[in-house]
């Protein structure tokens, strides 16, 4: 081993020796969130410190959400993709209810409107990333303005650490403290003395037998309830104060029988129009070098599509009509009204090559592969 490897401080659960963990530590805290999505029913949940959006990716397919948010103040590394509707699920459209999903940039020391109130918030291996002035500003920002019914915080126990034998350090790189069991309750305790907050504490990766009872859990878990029914109405909600920049916007289609024609057909055409404009765009610019490519796609090719032509019964004057009334927020007509005109933005992966990945980059990129046990298990 080269000295510097020697000095590099351990990344993983695994690397340390001693308990096995089965699932991975991190699944199990995935998995505790999406049991409480599940339990509450959660329909409005964040996530803060989302990273690569994993847990995300997990809660989407829960039938009781309808909107998703992930903060980071980093959004480098999402995978967009994974948080995107297929083309089964756009003809299908089996969600019973609808979804919106949208990734900000953003700090959770400072709170933002558009998450007021939400059902459920989790910071998973979050505030030991935090530097103190930051960590200081959350509670504030979350439980002060925020106000989510219930918030769940994830963090390494540091009394548990003693049962690694290959321990040193801290658990990962970038941690900026390790609390113990008491600093973890004192902490939240002080949340709780200001906020209209209760707590209990769990956690997730238990050691051998009897250990968890004497060095708690590998990661240790607190569950913060509102304890009044609504949240009071604070100078970001009354102001409306947006700081967080939405890097993403995704709605997801859904069974609704209340739907009119001609929000069917908007659905639809929410669907064909990125489809077939970007094959066409990148015949214009194959290199992706412009910003944006404006495409026209003639109207009659939407009559080949068997939803869109049910939906107009095969008439093109009908189609006309329809996108000119339910679908003018999305695309354009044409002023001779045989085409649609949709602007191709260059996607951000595409321009990854010229994206030096540093902290000011507010682009969401797709790279080729994230997927290594290392990313996999954080801490
Ligand atoms: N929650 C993720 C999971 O369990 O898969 C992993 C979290 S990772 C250990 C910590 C994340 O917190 C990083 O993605 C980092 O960019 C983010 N982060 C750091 N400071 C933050 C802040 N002030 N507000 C929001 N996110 C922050």
């Amino acid at each position: 081993m080269a000295e510097s490897d020697a000095k590099k401080p351990l990344e993983n659960e695994a690397d340390f020796g001693g308990p096995k963990f089965s699932p991975t530590v991190c699944e199990q805290r995935y998995r505790f969130v999406i049991d409480a999505v599940k339990k509450q029913k959660a329909a409005r949940v964040a996530d803060f410190g989302c990273a690569e959006a994993r847990l995300l990716r997990r809660l989407k397919t829960l039938e009781s959400v309808e909107y998703l948010a992930g903060v980071d103040i980093r959004v480098t590394s999402i995978d967009t993709g994974h948080l995107t509707p297929n083309p089964v699920e756009w003809m299908i459209k089996d969600r019973p209810r609808p979804l919106q999903i949208q990734l900000f940039k953003g700090s959770v020391s400072h709170p933002d409107s558009r998450l007021f109130n939400l059902d459920l918030v989790s910071c998973i291996e979050l505030v030991e990333h935090l530097d103190a002035d930051v960590l200081a500003d959350l509670p504030h920002s979350l439980f002060g303005q925020m106000q989510p019914r219930l918030v769940i915080v994830s963090t390494p126990n540091s009394d548990f650490n003693v049962l690694f034998p290959n321990f040193q350090g801290r658990r990962h790189w970038d941690h900026k403290f390790e609390w113990s069991r008491s600093e973890f309750r004192d902490w939240a305790g002080n949340v709780v003395e200001k906020y209209n907050y209760d707590v209990t504490f769990t956690g997730v990766g238990e050691g051998m037998k009897g250990a968890a009872e004497r060095y708690g859990y590998c990661s240790q878990i607190a569950i913060f309830t509102r304890t009044t029914p609504d949240p009071i109405e604070t100078e970001t909600y009354q102001n409306k104060l947006n700081p967080y920049e939405c890097v993403f916007d995704q709605p997801f289609p859904y069974q609704n029988s209340a739907f009119s024609q001609g929000e069917k057909l908007s659905s639809e055409i929410q669907y064909l129009v990125p489809m077939l404009a970007r094959d066409t765009a990148d015949d214009v610019d194959p290199q992706h070098l412009r910003d944006s490519v404006q495409v026209s796609i003639p109207i009659e090719r939407f009559l080949n599509y068997r939803k869109a032509s049910e939906l107009c019964d095969g008439n093109i004057d009908t189609l006309r009509k329809m996108i000119a009334a339910d679908c003018a927020e999305f695309v354009q007509l044409s002023s001779d009204g045989n085409a649609i005109l949709y602007s191709v933005q260059r996607r951000s992966w595409d321009s990854a090559d010229e994206n030096d990945g540093g902290e000011n980059d507010n682009t969401v990129v797709c790279p080729s592969s994230i997927d290594s046990e290392e990313e996999e298990c954080w801490e």
